[in-house]
């Protein structure tokens, strides 16, 4: 799909680093412009600027703007940034998001709130400033980054996982709203990847706050037996499914959600 891309524009939310970072590769391969949006902080900061780096040795084009996804006008400012840069947008990504911090039947009532507000609300006020320039293009695509635990309960993640089944609706409801536009929207759930998300997710599991305790090679490890592939998962998985669901040859495919996980769930 070299180039299937080309004079697209694609924004992807909370693209500096893990998955995001992955997508915005896989696009820039393809041949769209980028528009890597980063939380606005020195670390975020830094790490989208190695993104474009990354993406200008493949050859593509990107700019980093920052953004908070719960922020009405953070996010105009965003979108106005894009569109007078690019002139115009065609692809939405919505990838940023957050994991909860305690855990089970411990979960704090915040962690409900942390997750909807920035999974799911932020995931709707993106599309909501987005879908004017993602009509007149012609062609508009929203993709939505939910998971494999929106796929299903989970006694660990009640909050993370809730929010996460909603994206799934969420992506429904607006594929029906917006198909009148010709604006598609679809959404992949992902197994487990490593990121700074997930070394979050191992922390928990293991009950500790120390980086050095999380034993990164033993948990993927663990991870990878209950992979029917038996293949540890990596961000371009993610980002060749993007590519796929952004071009012209997706069309015709809208309010659907796609498990990316090695075969770990086939519902
Ligand atoms: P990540 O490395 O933590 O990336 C998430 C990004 O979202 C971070 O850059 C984060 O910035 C940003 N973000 C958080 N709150 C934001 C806000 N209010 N406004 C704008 N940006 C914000 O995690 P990841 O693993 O790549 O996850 C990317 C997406 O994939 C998430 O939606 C996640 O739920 C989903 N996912 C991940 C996995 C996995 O195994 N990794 C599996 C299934 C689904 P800060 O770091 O500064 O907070």
């Amino acid at each position: 799909m070299m180039n299937s891309l080309a004079d697209k524009t694609a924004l992807i939310t909370g693209a500096s680093q893990g998955i995001g970072k992955g997508i915005a590769c896989e696009l820039a391969i393809a041949g769209a412009n980028i528009v890597i949006t980063y939380f606005d902080n020195p670390t975020d900061h830094e790490n989208a600027e190695s993104t474009i780096a990354q993406i200008q040795s493949l050859g593509g084009n990107a700019i980093a703007v920052p953004v908070d996804v719960t922020q009405e006008t953070s996010i105009k400012q965003c979108v106005e940034l894009t569109v007078s840069h690019f002139s115009g947008l065609d692809i939405l990504i919505n990838n940023a998001g957050v994991m909860q911090q305690t855990k089970g039947l411990h979960t704090l009532v915040e962690e409900f709130s942390r997750c909807h507000t920035i999974n799911i609300n932020g995931t709707w006020r993106m599309a909501i400033a987005c879908a004017p320039h993602l009509k007149a293009c012609g062609e508009g695509r929203i993709i939505n980054i939910s998971s494999g635990a929106g796929r299903r309960g989970s006694a660990d993640l009640p909050a993370y996982s809730a929010s996460k089944a909603a994206m799934i609706s969420l992506t429904q409801s607006l594929a029906l709203a917006l198909a009148p536009d010709n604006i598609t929207v679809n959404t992949l759930c992902p197994g487990v990847i490593w990121t700074p998300m997930c070394e979050t997710f191992a922390r928990l599991m293991e009950g500790t706050d120390s980086e050095s305790a999380v034993n990164r090679e033993k948990f993927i490890q663990d991870i990878k037996e209950i992979i029917p592939l038996q293949r540890p998962q990596t961000a371009e998985d993610i980002g060749h499914a993007v590519v796929f669901f952004a071009s012209s040859g997706a069309k015709n495919i809208t309010g659907q959600a796609l498990n990316i996980d090695g075969g770990i769930n086939m519902n």
